[in-house]
């Protein structure tokens, strides 16, 4: 059974959405296209033409990674600048923002606003307040390794809906089997039950299954 790992960046996985990598020629299989914030400093003209022609490419099914990050040695006005540029790539060609986000969750809520697609935030592993304020806004959470360890986290994930939730290996690949199951029996739900719901969340982004 394939499970399907939301973000990933493991150019050889092909269930899931690979998250190709600037310039890169796309693998086979779904992919997102976006510009990190770390490149924010550097964005060119260049750069957002290539976004947006690999953008309109089918299989490009979000656009993302993009967002905030407060640990990095960048102007918050670029990173902004260069996030609602892709907010507002995201709108025109309706696909979904895979959002990466450290340190400036308010701001994100902030610029969601501006967006008209839905918005998931990857790698989802802070605290519960955190969590309820992008519940409460709607966001969908994409949920990667720290639900196998993080206690703080599982007690979160428990109640956090399933048709609003995505699960992912990021960098780092690991048997997401483990983690569907994870999931699963925080939710006392069987694990068919889960991917199927996936499956349905999928459907919401016009995300169609690689059979
Ligand atoms: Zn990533």
């Amino acid at each position: 059974m394939a499970y399907f790992d939301f973000h990933h960046h493991d150019s050889k996985n092909f269930s899931g959405i690979y998250n190709l990598v600037l310039y890169e020629t796309p693998p086979i299989g779904f992919f997102s296209a976006g510009i990190h914030p770390n490149l924010s400093a550097k964005t060119t003209e260049n750069q957002f033409h290539w976004l947006q022609e690999i953008a309109n490419n089918k299989y490009c099914v979000a656009i993302g990674e993009c967002g905030l990050d407060g640990l990095i040695n960048i102007d918050d006005g670029l990173q902004e600048e260069v996030f609602e540029k892709q907010i507002h790539l995201a709108n025109e060609l309706k696909k979904p923002l895979i959002v990466h986000c450290v340190r400036r969750f308010s701001q994100v809520i902030h610029f969601q606003k501006k967006a008209k697609v839905p918005m998931v935030v990857h790698g989802f592993n802070k605290r519960k307040t955190i969590g309820n304020e992008l519940q409460k806004h709607d966001f969908y959470l994409s949920f990667g390794k720290s639900v196998l360890q993080n206690v703080n986290l599982q007690e979160f994930v428990k109640d956090f809906p399933t048709e609003k939730l995505f699960l992912e290996t990021d960098d780092t690949p690991f048997d997401l089997h483990t983690l569907y199951q994870k999931v699963a029996d925080l939710k006392k739900i069987k694990v068919e039950k889960l991917t199927l719901q996936i499956e349905e969340n999928l459907k919401v982004f016009n995300i169609p299954l690689l059979k």
